[in-house]
């Protein structure tokens, strides 16, 4: 006998889990994650939990508005997320300092120039003033974008949150248990396999991060979405030598509540290859005691390396697939799928409850693509 949900989402990683716990807050039933492995261990395991629109923002537009949007949702969420689940998600409002190093002057007053004509909050700080605000940091700087408002969290305590949140509202979660295939009929999903059984359902939601496109390929469609390996170094420190995140030219550091640094990041194209490499450490550990001399003879912890997915326009796919009812697609975060988790989370929960989402995604479309 087949097993019967309402909704099944493919994949358990911070757009799984955020899809299924606003669906479930906003009073669906019969909600069930499939995760191949386990809950949140991917991408989103590996992950930065920077929530830098500004820093990062390419400029005006809607993908920027929708980063926007993202960072506000952090605020609520996180007093939410305690409440429901006992876990602090340590979102932390330090802002984020883009070091101007020589030559990128340019770039930083264009930067601050159009984040001004918005209305956003951004600084421009000399060296006396960045060396004010990070002592740690080293002398040899042109000056700083300071932006308050761009924050982080802790990207694992994130997911694990949603992910008990979503079980105290009574979403399934079946982990060890990877989708293989979909029941397709009549040019609607019906529901999908796995190894061991046919699970029927309403609505099927692809969130398998860099492994959607492998699955859509059972439907014959081909998802321009393929892994860009991002490695970390790891340290951690009794006294933190840093009270913000701070970004170089070639990465940036990141503190934690913990004492913890991590060292960020490579953008490599491998395919699949989760591995660290001695030229990724050798990189990151090399523009980090650049940036924060005192780091040298601290000592190495750790490492690890994770797979964001890369859509070829590197913005995001969150909705319909054409020409499969029933069929939704919620990936293509690339480096920012922390931010964008729980805002695709709630628009993709608004467009199947409520059949239209508050923030419009047609330039997220998949439709966008042709080929598809
Ligand atoms: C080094 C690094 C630094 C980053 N820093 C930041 C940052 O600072 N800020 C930010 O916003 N973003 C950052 N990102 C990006 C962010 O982590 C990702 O965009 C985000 O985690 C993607 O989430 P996801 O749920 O789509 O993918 P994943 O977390 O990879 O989750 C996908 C899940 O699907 C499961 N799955 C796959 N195939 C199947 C199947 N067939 N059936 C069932 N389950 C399946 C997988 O096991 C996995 O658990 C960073 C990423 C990396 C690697």
């Amino acid at each position: 006998m087949a097993r019967i949900a309402d909704i099944i989402i493919i994949g358990g990683g911070v757009i799984g889990c955020s899809i299924a716990y606003y669906l479930a807050r906003a009073g669906a039933t019969r909600i069930l994650v499939l995760e191949k492995w386990r809950i949140g261990n991917e991408a989103s395991w590996a992950s930065a939990g920077m929530l830098a629109p500004q820093a990062e923002g390419p400029g005006p537009g809607p993908f920027l508005d929708l980063c926007l949007m993202g960072k506000e949702l952090f605020g609520p969420l996180s007093e939410e997320l305690k409440e429901r689940s006992g876990i602090d998600i340590e979102y932390l409002k330090w802002g984020i300092l883009s070091l101007i190093e020589e030559g990128g002057e340019e770039e930083a007053q264009a930067r601050r120039a159009w984040q001004e004509r918005l209305g956003l909050r951004v600084e421009w700080l000399w060296p006396k003033e960045v060396r004010r605000l990070e002592p740690g940091l080293k002398k040899e700087i042109t000056g700083a974008l300071f932006f308050p408002d761009d924050h982080h969290v802790d990207n694992r305590e994130l997911v694990r949150a949603l992910s008990e949140a979503c079980r105290s509202l009574g979403v399934l979660f079946l982990e060890g248990t990877p989708a293989v295939g979909f029941i397709f009929d009549d040019e609607a999903v019906q529901g999908v396999t796995t190894p061991q059984e046919v699970i029927l359902g309403r609505v099927v939601v692809l969130a398998a991060g860099c492994w959607s496109a492998e699955l859509l390929t059972r439907l014959g469609r081909r998802l321009p979405v393929k892994p860009a390996r991002g490695q970390i170094v790891y340290t951690e420190l009794p006294d933190l030598p840093l009270r913000h995140v701070v970004w170089g030219r070639d990465g940036y550091i990141v503190p934690r509540l913990n004492g913890g640094l991590l060292i960020g990041s490579t953008v490599e194209f491998v395919g699949f290859d989760k591995g660290v490499t001695l030229e990724g450490v050798r990189r990151l550990t090399t523009m980090a005691v650049d940036l924060v001399p005192g780091l040298a003879d601290r000592p190495f912890i750790t490492a690890w390396a994770g797979l964001r997915p890369h859509s070829e326009d590197t913005l995001p796919l969150i909705g319909p697939l054409p020409g499969v009812e029933g069929l939704l697609v919620a990936t293509g975060h690339f480096r920012n799928g922390i931010l964008l988790g729980p805002l695709t989370g709630k628009l993709l929960a608004e467009l199947i409850v409520e059949g239209k989402p508050s923030f419009p995604l047609e330039a997220f479309s998949p439709a966008r693509f042709d080929h598809l």
